[in-house]
C-alpha cells in the first residue's frame, strides 16, 4: 500500500477556480475516474476525476477553495493497481489531456453488420465552430468530407445561440449606453424606445448572414451536410436519423454513414438545475437570446460571463436585474482588480448582487416566479421575479452520441478525453471543442479543429498553444490571458507586474473610458510576458496582442519598442510594457528605490 496524491490536472487557461462541489470525504473508497470535485470556471463547470483507486486518507480542499493545476485534492492509500500515472482528465483541455485510455477501460465496441448508404474519408459530428472548421480544413486538405448536424443551420451554439447573437445584442446595448454617456459632452438624445420585435429581427439577421455564409462555404468545398441526429453504430459507422424544421423533429428516416476517420464535435448544452420548474418565464441563455419580452424584474442565477453578458443586455433594455452567485465573487477567472473596475462601472445596473448565496427553491405562480435563497443577509421570504435566467454552467454532450458503440471512452460527466493530437482512445476518431473540456470557448474549438483535421490528413500537428484568452463582453469588457496575479501568487511564481492606468491614455479620456487599465505580467527570471489583463471598452480586441506576445516569448522591450498607433486604446499595451522597463513617459516617474 502506498500513499498517492491526486492533483488537479491541467485545466487550461483557468488557474484559480473555485471548488463548488466536493464528492468525497476521508474514509471513502474511490475508483480511478470517480469524480472528486467540481470546479467552476467562468463559463462552465468541470469535474476532476481521480487518477488513483483506494481509500481516501486526506481531503486537502474545502468547498469554495480556489485551486489550479497541481493542487493536491486528496491523498489516497492506493490499493494494488490503484495508482495510475495519468489522470483520465475528463475535464482537462486538449493541450494537456492524457492519452485517453490511460486510466479508464475502453468500452467494448459494437459491430454494425449492415451496409452503409454513404461513405466518406472524414465525417464530422456536429457543425459548431469546432465541427465546421474541422470539416472545412479536412476538405481543404483533400479528404472527402461530410458534416452531420441535427439543426437546420450550421454554426452550432456559437453562431446560432451563443457568441454571435449575444454580441449583436451587446453591441446595441453599448450604443444605447454610449448615447446616454455623451450627454456629459453636451449632446443629449431622447430616452430610447425599444421595439423588441425589431431588435430580435436584427439579431436574427446577423446570425442568418453568418450561418448562410457557412452553407455557401460548405458547398464551395464540396462538404456534404447531412441533416439529422447522429449516433455511433460501431467504430466506422454512424446512424443519422433525419431531423426537420427549425428544431430537431425526427422524421423517422434513417441513413447509415460510413467513415474512415471521424471528428466528434458535439459541443455542450446548458445545465438545468434539477429543482427549477419548467416554465416559459424561466430560460437558459438560448431562451434569453430569443428576447421574447423584457421583464420588469429579472433574476440571473450564476454570476459567470454568460449570465453577466445577458444581464447587461436585459438591464439596458429596461429590466431591473438581481444576480445570485454561490461563490464569493462574480466573473471567476480574471484578477479581482479588473472585476472591481467592472463592478464600479456597473453599480447602478443591478438592484442586488447576492454572493455566497444559494438558490434553493423556485415556485412558478401565475403572478410571478417566487425564489427562495440561502445565504448571508438574504430575504427570508421568497422574492418575486418576472423572468429567471439559469446560467449555472454548461455540460458536454459526450454521453448523447452512442460513443460507447465506437469504443470511445467518455468520462463521468460527458467529456471525451483526447491526446495532444485530439485523438480519442480510438485512434481514427478525434474529438474537439466543448465536448473535450475547458475552457468551453469557440476559439479553442476552432484551434483544436484545425489540429484534428491536419493530423487526420497526415500532417504533423499537435495542440501546443501556451495560452487561451478569456473575454467578458460586458460593459466595460474584461479580457485576460495567461497568468493572473492571483495565479502567480497561488503558485509562488516570481513575477513582475506592470499596470498602465487608462487615466493616462489620451484616447481613453477622449472616449470616456479613463477608468480602465492594461496590466502585463512578466516572468521575473526570463522577463518574458506570461500574462495580461485589460479592462475597458474593446479589451477583447486588444488582448490578442498579448496572446501573440506570450506565444512569441516577447519581453517588455519587444512590446514597448513596437510602435503602436496613437491615439489608440491599443497603445496602452505598449505603455504597460514601457512601465515594466521604466521607460514610460506618460505616467509619473517611477519612485527611486
Ligand atoms: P457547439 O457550438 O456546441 O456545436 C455542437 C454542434 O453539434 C451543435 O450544432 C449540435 O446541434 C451538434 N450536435 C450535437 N450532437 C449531435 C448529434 N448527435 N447529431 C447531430 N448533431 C449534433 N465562446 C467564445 O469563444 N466567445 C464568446 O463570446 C462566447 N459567447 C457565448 C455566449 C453564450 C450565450 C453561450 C451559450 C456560449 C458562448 N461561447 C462563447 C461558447 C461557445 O459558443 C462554445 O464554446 C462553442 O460553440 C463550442 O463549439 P463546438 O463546436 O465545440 O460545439
Amino acid at each position: 500500500m502506498s500513499l498517492v496524491e491526486v492533483k488537479v490536472p491541467d485545466i487550461g487557461d483557468f488557474s484559480d477556480v473555485p471548488v463548488i462541489e466536493l464528492f468525497v470525504k476521508v474514509g471513502d473508497t474511490i475508483k480511478v475516474d470517480d469524480a472528486i470535485a467540481t470546479l467552476e470556471s467562468d463559463k462552465a463547470t468541470m469535474d476532476v476525476p481521480s487518477s488513483a483507486a483506494g481509500v481516501i486518507k486526506e481531503v486537502r480542499v474545502a468547498l469554495g477553495d480556489r485551486v489550479g493545476e497541481g493542487k493536491v485534492l486528496i491523498v489516497v492509500e492506493a490499493d494494488g493497481a490503484g495508482a495510475s500515472p495519468a489522470p483520465a482528465a475528463a475535464a482537462a483541455p486538449a493541450a494537456a489531456a492524457a492519452p485517453a485510455a490511460a486510466a479508464v477501460a475502453a468500452p467494448a465496441a459494437a459491430s454494425h453488420g449492415g451496409a452503409a448508404d454513404v461513405e466518406y474519408d472524414m465525417v464530422v459530428l456536429g457543425a459548431g465552430p469546432g465541427g465546421y472548421s474541422a470539416a472545412f480544413r479536412a476538405a481543404d486538405l483533400g479528404l472527402k468530407t461530410a458534416i452531420i448536424e441535427r439543426y437546420a443551420t450550421l454554426g452550432g451554439v456559437c453562431l446560432n445561440v451563443g457568441c454571435i447573437p449575444s454580441k449583436a445584442l451587446l453591441h446595441v446595448a453599448a450604443v444605447v449606453e454610449e448615447a446616454e454617456h455623451v450627454s456629459v459632452a453636451g449632446v443629449s438624445f431622447a430616452k430610447p424606445s425599444v421595439d423588441v420585435d425589431a431588435l430580435r429581427a436584427h439579431k436574427d439577421k446577423v446570425v442568418g448572414k453568418l450561418t448562410g455564409g457557412l452553407s455557401g462555404m460548405a458547398k464551395g468545398r464540396k462538404v456534404d451536410v447531412i441533416r439529422g441526429y447522429g449516433s455511433f453504430l460501431d467504430p466506422n459507422h454512424i446512424e443519422v436519423e433525419e431531423t426537420t424544421g427549425s428544431a430537431q423533429d425526427k422524421t423517422g428516416v434513417k441513413k447509415v454513414v460510413k467513415f474512415k476517420q471521424c471528428i466528434i464535435a458535439a459541443g455542450s448544452a446548458a445545465v438545468h438545475l434539477p429543482f427549477i420548474p419548467r416554465d416559459p418565464r424561466i430560460v437558459d441563455s438560448t431562451g434569453a437570446l430569443e428576447l421574447r419580452f423584457v421583464p420588469a424584474k429579472m433574476l440571473v442565477i450564476g454570476g459567470g460571463i454568460i449570465g453577466l453578458e445577458m444581464a447587461t443586455v436585459y438591464s439596458t433594455l429596461g429590466a431591473r436585474v438581481d444576480v445570485v452567485e454561490m461563490m464569493d465573487g462574480l466573473m471567476q477567472g480574471p484578477d479581482r482588480d479588473a472585476v472591481k473596475v467592472w463592478e464600479k462601472q456597473n453599480a447602478s445596473r443591478f438592484d442586488k448582487i447576492m454572493l455566497k448565496t444559494k438558490t434553493v427553491g423556485v415556485e412558478a405562480k401565475e403572478d410571478g416566479l417566487y425564489v427562495t435563497f440561502e445565504g448571508e443577509g438574504v430575504s427570508p421570504e421568497p422574492v418575486k421575479y418576472d423572468m429567471i435566467l439559469q446560467s449555472a454552467g454548461r455540460a458536454p454532450n459526450g454521453k448523447k452520441i452512442g460513443a460507447e458503440k465506437a469504443g470511445v471512452i467518455v468520462g463521468d460527466r460527458g467529456f471525451i478525453p483526447v491526446d495532444a493530437q485530439m485523438r480519442t482512445n480510438v485512434p481514427h476518431i478525434f474529438a474537439i471543442g466543448d465536448v473535450v473540456g475547458q475552457p468551453m470557448l469557440a476559439h479553442k474549438a476552432v484551434h483544436e479543429a484545425h489540429v484534428a483535421a491536419e493530423v487526420a490528413a497526415g500532417h504533423k500537428a499537435a495542440f501546443d498553444a501556451t495560452v487561451i484568452p478569456g473575454v467578458a463582453y460586458t460593459h466595460p469588457e474584461v479580457a485576460w490571458v495567461g497568468y493572473t496575479e492571483a495565479q502567480a501568487k497561488a503558485e509562488g511564481k516570481k513575477v513582475e507586474t506592470a499596470k498602465f492606468p487608462w487615466a493616462a491614455s489620451g484616447r481613453a479620456i477622449a472616449n470616456g473610458a479613463d477608468y480602465g487599465f492594461t496590466k502585463l505580467i512578466f516572468d521575473a527570471e526570463t522577463h518574458r510576458v506570461i500574462g495580461g489583463t485589460i479592462v475597458g471598452p474593446s479589451a477583447g480586441d486588444m488582448i490578442g496582442e498579448v496572446c501573440l506576445a506570450i506565444e512569441m516569448g516577447a519581453d517588455a522591450v519587444d512590446i514597448g519598442k513596437t510602435i503602436h498607433p496613437h491615439p489608440t486604446l491599443g497603445e496602452t499595451v505598449g505603455m504597460a510594457a514601457e512601465v515594466a522597463h521604466g521607460s514610460c513617459t506618460d505616467v509619473p516617474p517611477a519612485r527611486k528605490k
